[in-house]
């Protein structure tokens, strides 16, 4: 689904932020990104989705280079989902206003269709009786649930997720990552940057340990957490775990 090429981002002259970073993304499958904060991670899923211009390389989604100058970014990333740390849903509007706003904006949906599929994938992640709501009336983990709805509802080839539980309470994680849980079980395609190992362990089909803005490790959650090749892996999980 998503195929990046020795990328390399660089911010200002000299701050090489990712360098050389190649990866592969299977359809149906959950990438997990680790590594220490600083290493990449935020900025190679802004990348993914064009809200950052690469230096170098390429970045492909279902086959079609998306950095080609030529490519359009807005069609880029109408066929993918962002999720970011904190929820950033539009507090003016209702639930159901922020999740409908793109499907009919951007895709030209009619508004009953709209709202249609909203109220179904609402319910679906547990939030239906929220539809009419505002962003302020809702817990954090709700917020967040819906601000993924929102992602879900211009029906994305893919989900990029940035720390989504990273601003939550800790008693709020778990109703989102078992939302995330649900959507793998439905054969979503995903990218999640996480500092939570457990989940990355349980739910990804891929781990990438970042560092410095280099893919160190790669592998199965049993390869690089159960069995990690590099030392430096190994130091950063012995911090982290
Ligand atoms: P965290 O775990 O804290 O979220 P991260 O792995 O997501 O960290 P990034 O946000 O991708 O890390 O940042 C990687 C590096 O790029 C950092 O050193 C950061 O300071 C730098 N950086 C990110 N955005 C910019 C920017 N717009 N201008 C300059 N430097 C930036
Ligand atoms: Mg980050």
């Amino acid at each position: 689904v998503l195929r990046l090429e020795s990328v390399r981002k660089t911010f200002g002259r000299d701050r090489v932020v990712l360098r050389d970073v190649s990866l592969d993304v299977a359809p149906h499958t959950v990438t997990a990104l680790i590594g220490a904060s600083g290493s990449g991670k935020s900025t190679l899923l802004r990348c993914a989705n064009l809200l950052e211009e690469i230096d170098d390389g390429a970045i492909f989604l279902d086959g079609e280079e998306i950095t080609d100058p030529r490519a359009d970014p807005d069609a880029v990333r109408r066929r993918i989902g962002v999720v970011f740390q904190s929820y950033n849903l539009f507090p003016h509007m209702t639930v159901l206003q922020n999740i409908t706003l793109a499907p009919r904006r951007v895709l030209g949906v009619s508004r009953e269709e709209a709202e249609a599929r909203a109220r179904e994938l609402l319910g679906r992640l547990g939030l239906g009786d929220k539809a009419g709501e505002y962003p302020d009336r809702l817990s954090g983990g709700q917020q967040q649930r819906a601000a993924i709805v929102r992602a879900l509802a211009v029906r994305p080839r893919l989900l990029l997720l940035d720390e989504i539980t990273a601003a939550l309470d800790p008693e709020l994680v778990g109703e989102v990552l078992s939302v995330v849980r649900d959507l793998k079980a439905d054969g979503m395609t995903m990218v999640l940057a996480t500092h939570e190992m457990g989940f990355a362990r349980e739910v990804a089909d891929q781990v990438c340990f970042l560092d410095n803005g280099v893919v160190l490790e790669r592998g199965t959650p049993q390869e690089v957490f159960g069995n990690p090749r590099q030392e430096r892996t190994r130091r950063f999980l012995r911090r982290i775990v």
